[in-house]
């Protein structure tokens, strides 16, 4: 049995909706298949008020093991670093953070706001948000950048707005079969099996892409939604057109251009006037270019590409 107990800080449920909606596995086949045991969960959980309030009080005095701590939201600290803006059992949600955190066998943050502080945190940040570990790419957040669980792992960040459904479980399921000590992180703790690849890898448009056919449109079918519509596809690490939402669509295949959640600038540029389904340019040349390329390759390539384009590439193929 794995002992898994899941917080809420400064959060819209989005994260707690998205795993409801897993498959592979779903949240019951954690249950069911897995030995995962819910302790509590702010949408599951079956005891109110006190009987809550003893479950924490035991984990924490380790009555109880806590095998998994998962927290979704941003932990707030206003007003004054006290965190009394969000209060749960008696106490201020910030405190049951840190303790709970100190006898967690994996400390694991769900989504953008637990991750990195996501929007709640951006400027002017009122409610004095932070991340588990990171607040935006700043390395410390709440726990301290030298935080390590008792497995020895740091914060294992899973972010997304929300984080996709299987992103979630899998990583539950890994630390319940005892093969948390495998699981490799990147720079920001992400687990590398699926933040290594960009948005961009597999994207239905790449060809478009590559031969400059731009849309200016939400819902086209057919150009890329970087030239004009602000995709971040080629600058953010996700696996979002590989591991399919609802196994059939993403974002960029519905015609909605990417807008960088996984990242920890998310979201980017503090949502300044313009910003938004927008690419920044400055002398017609995107103020970002895609990962790796310089602006002289970036020019290149897309002279050459737009040059080469078929006149299909400017067709809508998608027919049927
Ligand atoms: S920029 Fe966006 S829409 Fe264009 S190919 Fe990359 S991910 Fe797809
Ligand atoms: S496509 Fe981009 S914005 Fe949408 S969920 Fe994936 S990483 Fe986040």
């Amino acid at each position: 049995m794995t002992n898994l107990l899941w917080l809420q800080g400064g959060a819209c449920s989005g994260n707690t909706m998205s795993f409801l909606n897993a498959e592979e596995p779903s949240a019951v086949d954690l249950v069911t298949d897995f030995g995962v045991n819910v302790l509590w969960h702010p949408s599951l959980g079956m005891e109110l008020g006190n009987d809550v309030r003893k479950l924490l009080d035991d984990l924490v005095a380790g009555r109880k093991t806590l095998d998994v701590f998962v927290f979704e939201g941003s932990v707030i600290r206003a007003p004054g670093g006290t965190g009394n803006w969000n209060r749960f059992c008696g106490r201020p949600m910030a405190e049951w953070v840190k303790e709970l955190s100190a006898v967690a066998g994996f400390v694991v943050a769900i989504g953008d706001c637990a991750t990195w502080g996501g929007i709640p945190a951006t400027a002017p940040n009122p409610s004095d948000s932070t991340g588990l570990q990171f607040l935006k790419k700043q390395h410390g957040g709440f726990l301290g950048a030298g935080f390590r669980s008792k497995a020895g792992l740091p914060v294992i960040n899973i972010p997304g707005c929300p984080a996709h459904p299987d992103w979630i479980t899998q990583i539950v399921v890994a630390l319940a079969t005892g093969r948390g000590g495998d699981l490799a992180l990147d720079g920001y703790q992400r687990p590398t099996t699926f933040f290594t690849s960009f948005t961009q890898t597999g994207c239905t448009r790449n060809m478009h892409f590559a031969y400059k056919v731009s849309t200016k449109e939400f819902g086209q079918r057919n150009g890329c939604l970087f030239y004009d519509l602000g995709c971040r596809g080629p600058f953010t690490r996700s696996p979002c057109n590989r591991i399919l939402w609802n196994r059939q669509s993403s974002k960029t295949r519905a015609g909605h251009p990417c807008l960088g959640c996984t990242e920890p600038e998310f979201p980017h540029h503090d949502l300044a006037p313009g910003t938004v389904f927008a690419t920044p340019m400055t002398l017609g040349l995107p103020n970002e270019v895609p990962v790796g390329m310089n602006k002289r390759s970036y020019l290149t390539v897309v002279a050459a590409g737009k040059a080469a384009a078929p006149d299909w590439s400017k067709d809508d193929m998608f027919v049927v």
